[in-house]
């Protein structure tokens, strides 16, 4: 009865050679149930969103059955972790095959806690329940705001425990994505030594993400040079909505420009450029105000994984592949600065909008402003509640702000039902995603995440039911940590 959820698989990855990854069976779980399923989604990959609550589907979903058109493996990668290279691979994770949804697009299907891999080193190849809720309502999140992301399918529950410091309950994610081809992957293939691999996956990369640029002569600059664009706008998407990615390890980095793991990720409250929220970013690596510059460097590990395809000359490689870093910075900030302007409802430009939008963040932290709030509050008009609004600096802004929106052919009342689209009513709060996972987790009732999941699904509605979504954490939830890993 397979057929009758939809599957239809194909398997381009495990056509290429065994170096890029291992065939690998996900290892049965003892009673999986389903806690969550993403209807919607399933209809936009040919797949039936009530059948895959079937016994049949579910056993799918934890890896306990495999379709036959299914040819699961662990990937192989490497990655700079914190700065430092490191060989890893997929150590609890299965790609089951490409979905070819009814539009024909091609979509992994991966499994995410399915069992050992020859790549788990130490770990037990599972994940736990918490955590894997919580990468669901956050990708969800983050596409119904319109950011690149990998989705969720689905949570199953595994019937088995998982021990951490102390026992957990064990669940899948079913993880959908563009592909799962990291700039990871590249380094790990340079590694190797075989620049005919390497090119054989660059020519995959290209033809899965890139097939316009096939014909062209220079195409693994082009290929490149498209990647780097794609994460320059990408992260300042996340800028824009005050998004901190929290490992931004090179294997966490996407090809496709899709954000990809969900780990020690959180949405910002009050506005500071320096914030950590992962307890394992001592140092503040991938602090808010570092993502951009971050970006940068894991491009230029792609850059030296792809030098022997750029030009056969090697220094001449490497002035062509820093011609187009260079640039990095360059299309990064004019990504940001276009979404900023939306944010203030700008739509023409002048110079010095730049310093309008530099002068609200400078008060904003001063004032520890809620970065989603300030731009909401903005958006209705409503200043009177910003935690700004008897400061002098912040009225002479609030001025300036009017006159600008008054230099434009856009009117006022037009002007806000544009930043209506770009400034989110509400993002996932930390505390109400752990809210939302307590209740889950410690007494097995989902009403609280279906609610979360459901005004999250409309960030920009402003509806009636968002209004108790927007405030702010007790003071003692804070500061707020997260965790990779578990
Ligand atoms: P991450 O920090 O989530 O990017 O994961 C880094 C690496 O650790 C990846 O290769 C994961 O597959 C691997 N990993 C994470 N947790 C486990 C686990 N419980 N068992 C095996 N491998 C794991
Ligand atoms: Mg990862
Ligand atoms: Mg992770």
């Amino acid at each position: 009865h397979l057929n009758e959820i939809g599957w239809n698989f194909d398997n381009s990855y495990a056509r290429l050679p065994e170096p890029f990854f291992e065939q690998v069976q996900p290892e049965p779980v003892h009673s999986p149930k389903p806690v969550i399923i993403n209807k919607s989604l399933a209809e936009t990959l040919g797949l039936n969103g009530d059948n895959l609550e079937t016994e049949e589907a579910v056993n799918v979903l934890a890896g306990n059955q495999v379709p036959d058109q299914a040819v699961p493996i662990a990937q192989a990668y490497a990655g700079h972790q914190f700065g430092h290279f490191t060989m890893l691979g997929d150590g609890r994770a299965v790609l089951l095959g490409e979905q070819i949804t009814p539009s024909e697009k091609r979509l992994d299907i991966q499994l995410k806690g399915s069992g050992r891999t020859p790549f788990s080193r130490r770990g037990d190849g599972r994940a736990t329940l918490g955590p894997m809720l919580r990468e669901y309502i956050i990708s969800e999140a983050m596409h119904a705001l319109g950011v690149p992301t990998n989705r969720s399918l689905a949570v199953v529950t595994t019937g088995e425990s998982v021990i951490r410091e102390t026992k957990l309950p064990g669940a899948i994610l079913t993880r959908v994505a563009a592909s799962h081809l990291r700039v990871g992957t590249f380094e790990y293939t340079r590694r190797l030594n075989d620049i005919e691999k390497l090119q054989e996956l660059a020519d995959y990369a290209i033809e899965r993400h890139f097939p316009e640029i096939i014909p062209n002569e220079d195409r693994y600059l082009a290929f490149y040079e498209e990647v780097v664009r794609r994460q320059a706008k990408l992260i300042a998407n996340w800028q824009l909505i005050g998004f901190i990615h929290g490992v931004m390890n090179t294997d966490n980095m996407t090809i496709s420009g899709e954000t990809i793991d969900y780990g020690p990720c959180a949405f910002m409250d009050e506005y500071d450029p320096e914030t950590v929220f992962s307890s394992i970013d001592v140092q503040g690596r991938y602090a808010y105000q570092n993502q951009p510059a971050i970006g940068q460097w894991n491009l230029a590990r792609l850059a030296e994984a792809l030098l022997p395809l750029i030009h056969e000359d090697q220094d001449h490689a490497v002035e062509l592949a820093q011609e187009i870093l260079g640039k990095y910075q360059e299309w990064y900030h004019s990504y940001w600065l276009t979404g900023m302007r939306k944010k203030l409802g700008i739509q023409n430009e002048e110079e010095k909008d730049e310093r309008l939008i530099d002068d609200l963040l400078d008060i904003m932290k001063k004032h520890r402003a809620d970065f989603t709030n300030t731009f909401r509050l903005l958006t209705l008009g409503k200043t009177e509640d910003t935690a700004m609004n008897e400061s002098p600096e912040f009225k002479q802004w609030y001025e300036r702000w009017q006159q600008r929106l008054d230099r434009q052919e856009l009117s006022k009342p037009s002007a806000y039902q544009e930043m209506k689209k770009v400034n989110p009513a509400i993002i996932p709060r930390n505390h109400r995603v752990e809210e939302a996972l307590e209740a889950a987790v410690q007494n097995g009732d989902y009403n609280v995440m279906e609610r979360l999941l459901d005004v999250l699904s409309d960030p920009y509605a402003y509806s009636p039911e968002q209004e108790e979504y927007t405030t702010l954490p007790a003071p003692s939830r804070l500061p707020y940590r997260t965790y990779c890993g578990t």
